[in-house]
């Protein structure tokens, strides 16, 4: 579903036909259900041959609009909306990946993107490979005969890596094997990975997309309609769907994603270049500067660098806790892509529960900080983090 218009004109206005009652909004159609006009209508219906609603787990207008929307954004077939991230993640290994397969991973996976495949999967014999997907080389020496499905994140979790999606997609297309790219960190307003030859794309909508960190919510898109009636088959039948109100809120956030990553990545910049230059940091992981690693790569296949910045504290674990406890404006807690800028320290807490070797192996150093930078007045986070790092 492409939509010929600009992303903010496609974001506002959507691409579907607008409510039958003549709302501007697209209402929230709370019901679990819906009646038939005759049984000949619910045969229609059940048979696919009337596009009339049926139950909300199937399909809902309020739902259908929201996924049409963000489909256009990313250029695939159509959206599958899930009830929170996890929830899109799960469709897609439960679609992929059975007895005796094989999927790759990149190796600072979203934390429960790769607990999950280590704790439950190994349950019904599938074996995964965690490896730094920012090198092509390590994805070519992980494919095996079995593998199935190559499962990216971009920038990664909370490392800030970025993967050249295109170099994987054609290796793994010589392999038959599918590419799913998690596009959280970018949204659709800075990256489409299905246009660089991902199969499947997928969100978080508990960050950027709805972006007023009141809900969670997820959602999947595939390139093909094949692919879209696997994947659908298997949201609907282990039952991830999206409640109508939920995709109210995600409507409304989604219609101003382009102006606050705008907002947001300006003050990322000055932010980066502000701690790049403190004598407390021993280096900072920002796209937009021309330190980080991938710069190049970031440049071509990213509209923009994001919202998203890590930096290493000299000072070390320590030093991480304590800056934790002096930010008086930046909001410590997890999560990302709201309007209001969040701090945290994953060595203490999004990844404590790993041993520091694992944490080491996934770039998780002991001063690790990640900034997700919000809407706010540039100069009130930049003051609050001087403050912070003065004592
Ligand atoms: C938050 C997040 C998820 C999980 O989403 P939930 O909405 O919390 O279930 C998956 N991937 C990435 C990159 C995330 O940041």
């Amino acid at each position: 579903m492409k939509s010929k218009k600009g992303f903010s004109s496609t974001s506002v206005h959507g691409v579907g036909e607008r409510d039958k009652m003549g709302s501007v909004v697209m209402p929230i159609y709370q019901t679990s259900t819906f009646f038939f006009k005759s049984a000949e209508d619910g045969a229609k219906c059940f048979s696919g041959e009337s596009d009339g609603f049926i139950y909300t787990r199937l399909g809902n207008p309020t739902i259908d609009e929201f996924e049409a929307t963000i489909a256009a954004l990313e250029h695939g077939y159509n959206g599958i909306a899930t009830s929170s991230g996890m929830a899109a993640v799960n469709t897609v290994y439960l679609t992929y990946l059975g007895q005796g397969d094989h999927v790759v991973c990149h190796n600072a996976l979203y934390g429960p993107s790769r607990g999950i495949l280590e704790t439950a999967y190994p349950r019904f014999g599938v074996e995964s490979a965690f490896v730094d997907t920012t090198d092509l080389k390590n994805v070519e020496d992980a494919i095996k005969p079995n593998t199935r499905l190559i499962f990216l994140e971009t920038p990664a979790n909370p490392t800030i890596g970025i993967c050249d999606i295109e170099a994987i997609c054609k290796l793994a297309h010589q392999h038959g094997i599918k590419v799913c790219v998690d596009n959280t960190f970018c949204s659709p307003y800075l990256q489409n990975p299905l246009d660089l030859g991902a199969d499947i794309v997928l969100h978080s909508l508990t960050k950027f997309i709805n972006g007023h960190a009141d809900i969670v919510g997820g959602i999947v898109i595939p390139k093909s309609e094949e692919d879209y009636g696997k994947l659908n088959y298997t949201m609907v039948n282990f039952g991830f769907n999206m409640d109508p109100h939920q995709a109210f809120l995600a409507r409304r956030g989604v219609k101003t994603l382009g102006i606050r990553i705008d907002r947001a990545q300006e003050n990322a910049m000055k932010v980066a270049e502000y701690l790049e230059s403190h004598p407390k940091i021993a280096w900072v992981k920002y796209p937009g500067l021309k330190s980080h690693p991938q710069y190049d790569l970031a440049k071509k296949q990213m509209r923009g660098p994001g919202a998203m910045i890590s930096f290493e504290l000299k000072g070390g674990y320590e030093a991480g806790k304590r800056l934790m406890d002096n930010v008086k404006f930046c909001v410590l807690a997890v999560s990302l892509g709201g309007i209001e800028t969040l701090i945290q320290h994953p060595a203490s807490m999004t990844h404590s529960k790993l041993s520091k070797e694992a944490r080491n192996v996934g770039g998780i150093t002991q001063g690790l900080v990640r900034l997700a930078i919000g809407i706010e007045e540039v100069e009130d986070i930049i003051a609050d983090l001087e403050q912070a790092m003065e004592e």
